[in-house]
């Protein structure tokens, strides 16, 4: 589908596409509208590719999806890469780099798939088999959020080993330099060979940023607290949309919005 159109919605889903609580319901009917349309809509998520064809079954979505914040994007159209590009270095590797950022800052930074089961579940919400869902992890390293007094001694040791960090609202993650969801959206679009492709971007939080910079139409998507501040800061210079209402509903408002002035229906 992506090679049949020159608009594409790309959103992230934690936090943008459902709320917190995992509910993707708010969001479905204009999901629908969307594929009617033949605008793709492509998930770009911190979440693992396990996770994501839940959802995307849930969805009825065929078109490719990007994972692992950037790191890697899957789909069964993507014929000539067997249905994978990878963008991201091995979770092994990532794990050997996070162990020495830990020695170089004399903290121990703890990998979200170290937790319990009740530790991951107190954090994330998910329960059962979505636990394992989660740690399906091939190509990124998300971790616990650091005090904030000690980020900047981080991003140095970062540079070091050619690896970034994104800073999410519940945990942060570890990167290759090579791969971010801007990265991704960017890989895609060569991929498709359309010229002046238009995309409409959906984020909540700062490992967003990447992604709504790639993107023409910037929409933040707030929680049920407001948009995330670190977010709106770094987008201050440009021209973006806060939607009105949280998660789904804010999503939905805001494509049905979009489409409508874009004339598309
Ligand atoms: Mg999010």
């Amino acid at each position: 589908m992506i090679e049949n159109s020159s608009l594409w919605v790309v959103s992230d889903v934690d936090g943008t596409l459902m709320d917190h609580s995992y509910d993707l319901t708010p969001a479905k009917e204009t999901i629908k509208k969307l594929q009617k349309l033949s605008i793709p809509v492509i998930l770009c998520t911190s979440k693992t590719a396990s996770e994501v064809k839940v959802i995307r079954n849930d969805l009825n979505l065929t078109d490719p999806y990007i994972v692992e914040n950037g790191a890697a994007i899957y789909g069964e159209s993507l014929e000539k890469f067997n249905g994978e590009i990878i963008l991201g270095k091995k979770y092994k590797l990532l794990e050997e780099i996070l162990n020495h950022i830990s020695n170089e800052i004399d903290y121990e930074l703890i990998p979200l798939n170290n937790l319990t089961d009740q530790e991951a579940t107190d954090l994330t919400g998910l329960k059962g088999n979505s636990l394992n869902l989660m740690r399906d992890r091939h190509w990124s390293m998300p971790f616990l959020n650091p005090p904030s007094f000690l980020e900047e001694k981080i991003n140095i040791c970062c540079k070091k080993f050619d690896v970034d960090i994104f800073k999410g609202n519940r945990m942060s993650h570890l990167l290759s330099t090579d791969s971010n969801k801007g990265k991704a959206i960017n890989t895609l679009k060569k991929y498709s060979n359309i010229k002046n492709i238009q995309i409409i971007g959906l984020g909540d939080s700062p490992n967003d940023l990447p992604l709504l910079l790639n993107s023409d139409i910037k929409v933040v998507i707030p929680g049920k607290d407001g948009p995330n501040l670190n977010l709106l800061n770094q987008l201050k210079d440009l021209e973006f949309i806060l939607a009105s209402e949280p998660n789904g509903y804010g999503w939905k408002n805001e494509i049905n919005k979009l489409i409508s002035k874009l004339e598309l229906i």
